[in-house]
C-alpha cells in the first residue's frame, strides 16, 4: 500500500545527516509509485513529485528536524495543500433559506448524505427540508422519505402515486420543477437550509448533466455538493471533470471512506478540480459523517498520523535559533558548555510530555528508559546546581573537585552524589554534539522510529 511504500522509503531515509540529490530523486521516486499505486491521477502525481523534490532539494539542517523527518514533513506539507489548506465549512445564505444541492453519480452516496447532512445542521438547530428532485429511478424518493424520517425532518416530494411500476429510465414528473417547488415551499414554511437530493447516472451522460445543471439555474444554490465515492480509483479526475464543466460544484464530499480506499481520489479531485473537499462520509449510519481535515486526510495517505503529531511537537517545543546558535558553536570548534546544557535541558522541559510522546513510537529502547527516567523536577535541580557553580566551574567543569562538588552540593541544597550525576550526564551531552556537529541529530531529541 501507500503508507507502507512511504514508511519503507523514510526508513532508508531515516539517521541520513544529509540528504544527497540521488537520495532525494529516490525517494521522490518512490513516493511517485506509491501515489500511482493508490490510484492517484498521473499528472496529479507528477506534479506532487516536482514540488516535493524542489523542497526537499532546498532543505537545510535544522534543529528540531533530522533531514528524513523534514522529507516527511514536506510531503505532509503538499499533500495538505493540495487536499485544500484549512477546512472550509458550509456558507450559509445571508437571507434564508440556505440552498444546497446534491450531485454525483448513481451509488455514489448523495441520498445517504442528504440524510447525514440534514441529521447534523438539525443537531446545531437550523430546521432543514430534503426536497427529492431525484426522479430517475421509482424508489429513489421513498429511499429519501426513509432517510428523512430516520434525521427526523420532512420531506417534499411529488405525490407518492405518481410512481407506478415505471421504466427506470422514463422520467416521472419534472425534476427542476419539483426542486423549484421544494425551495419555494422551504422559503414559505421558514425552513432555513434546504438540500435538494438529485438524480445520477452509473455513467456520466449528457442527458444526466443536462438535467443537473437545469435544476441549478432554477434554484440558484448557495452549494452544489459534488459527491464522490472514496473507491473510484483513476475515474474519479474524469468523473469530477465531467461535473465541473457540466454542473460546476462549490464543494466536493468523499464518500465511502470507511473502505480502504487511501485517498488517491481525494487528491486527484482536489488537485484538479481546485474545488475543497468539505466532508466526508464513512459508513451507512447516519452519525457516519464528519467534517473534512485536510491534515488528517493527509495523515491517513501517509499513514503516519503519530509520526507526524511527534514532529510537530518537537518542532513547537524546540527553539530553532537556539538550536542554530548551539550547532554554529559546535561547529566552529567552541565547546558546549553548562550554561549550554542548562538551556538544553529547559528545552527538554518545554517538550512537556516526553512520555507521552514516547507513546508513540515503537521499539525505542534504550531512548525510552533515558527518557522515561527524566522528571522536570530534575531540571529544577540542574538549573540549581549550574547556578551555585562560578563562571570558570562553567567554563571547565574540570577544575571541579571534590571540595568544589561539596560546596556546590550546599550552595544549590542537593547532594555531591547528584552533582556528580550533573556532570556524567553533561559530559555525555557534550558526547552527542559532538555528534550532532557530525550530522547525527539533536541531542535528546527522539530518532526516528523503526
Ligand atoms: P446515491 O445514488 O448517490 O443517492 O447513493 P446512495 O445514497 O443511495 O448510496 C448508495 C449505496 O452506498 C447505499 O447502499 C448506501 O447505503 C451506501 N453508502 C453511502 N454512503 C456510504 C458510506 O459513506 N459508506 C458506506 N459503507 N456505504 C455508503
Ligand atoms: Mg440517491
Amino acid at each position: 500500500s501507500l503508507s507502507d511504500r512511504l514508511t519503507a522509503t523514510f526508513k532508508n531515509l531515516r539517521g541520513r545527516g544529509r540528504l544527497s540529490e540521488a537520495d532525494i530523486d529516490a525517494t521522490v521516486r518512490e513516493i511517485r509509485r506509491a501515489l500511482l499505486d493508490a490510484d492517484v491521477a498521473v499528472p496529479v502525481v507528477r506534479e506532487f513529485a516536482a514540488a516535493v523534490r524542489e523542497r526537499a532539494l532546498g532543505v537545510e539542517v535544522s534543529g528540531a528536524l533530522n533531514p528524513a523527518q523534514q522529507v516527511v514533513k514536506i510531503v505532509n506539507e503538499e499533500l495538505v495543500e493540495i487536499l485544500g489548506g484549512a477546512t472550509r465549512t458550509l456558507r450559509l445564505a445571508k437571507v434564508p433559506p440556505t440552498v444546497i444541492m446534491l450531485a454525483g453519480l448513481q451509488g455514489a452516496g448523495k441520498t445517504t448524505l442528504a440524510g447525514k447532512l440534514a441529521h447534523a445542521l438539525k443537531g446545531q438547530g437550523h430546521t432543514p427540508l430534503l426536497v427529492a428532485a431525484d426522479l430517475q429511478r421509482p424508489n429513489a424518493v421513498t429511499q429519501l422519505s426513509v432517510v428523512a424520517e430516520r434525521a427526523g425532518v420532512p420531506v417534499f416530494a411529488p405525490h407518492p402515486g405518481n410512481q407506478g411500476a415505471v421504466d427506470v429510465d422514463i422520467v416521472i414528473g419534472d425534476p427542476v420543477g419539483v426542486a423549484r417547488d421544494g425551495v419555494a415551499y422551504a422559503r414559505d414554511k421558514q425552513h432555513d437550509v434546504v438540500i435538494v437530493d438529485t438524480a445520477g447516472r452509473l455513467g456520466v451522460d449528457e442527458a444526466l448533466m443536462r438535467q443537473a445543471a437545469d435544476i441549478r439555474a432554477a434554484i440558484s444554490p448557495d452549494e452544489v455538493l459534488f459527491v464522490i465515492d472514496a473507491m473510484i480509483g483513476q475515474d474519479a479526475v474524469n468523473t469530477a471533470t465531467a461535473f465541473l464543466e457540466g454542473v460546476d460544484f462549490t464543494g466536493v464530499v468523499l464518500s465511502k471512506l470507511d473502505g480502504d480506499a487511501r485517498g488517491g481520489a481525494a487528491l486527484s479531485v482536489a488537485k484538479v478540480t481546485g474545488r475543497p473537499i468539505m466532508f466526508a462520509s464513512t459508513g451507512e449510519k447516519l452519525t457516519d459523517f464528519e467534517v473534512f481535515h485536510p491534515d488528517r486526510m493527509a495523515g491517513r495517505i501517509l499513514d503516519m498520523g503519530d509520526v507526524l503529531t511527534l514532529i510537530e511537537q518537537a518542532e513547537r517545543a524546540f527553539d530553532a535559533d537556539q538550536a542554530e546558535r548551539m550547532a554554529a558553536k559546535v561547529a566552529e570548534g567552541k565547546d558546549f558548555t553548562l550554561a549550554d546544557f542548562l538551556v538544553q535541558m529547559q528545552q527538554m522541559r518545554k517538550m512537556g510530555s516526553m512520555k507521552k510522546m514516547l507513546g508513540m513510537l515503537p521499539g525505542m529502547g534504550q531512548m525510552r528508559e533515558a527518557i522515561d527516567s527524566f522528571d522536570e523536577r530534575e531540571v529544577d535541580r540542574i538549573e540549581a546546581i549550574i547556578r551555585s557553580m562560578t563562571p570558570g566551574e562553567r567554563e571547565n567543569p574540570k577544575i571541579i573537585n571534590g571540595s568544589r562538588r561539596a560546596r556546590i552540593a550546599r550552595g544549590s541544597g542537593t547532594t555531591t552524589t547528584a552533582v556528580n550525576q550533573l556532570l556524567d550526564r553533561f559530559a555525555g551531552a557534550q558526547k552527542m554534539m559532538r555528534q550532532m556537529s557530525r550530522g547525527g541529530g539533536v541531542p535528546g531529541m527522539p530518532p526516528m522510529p523503526g
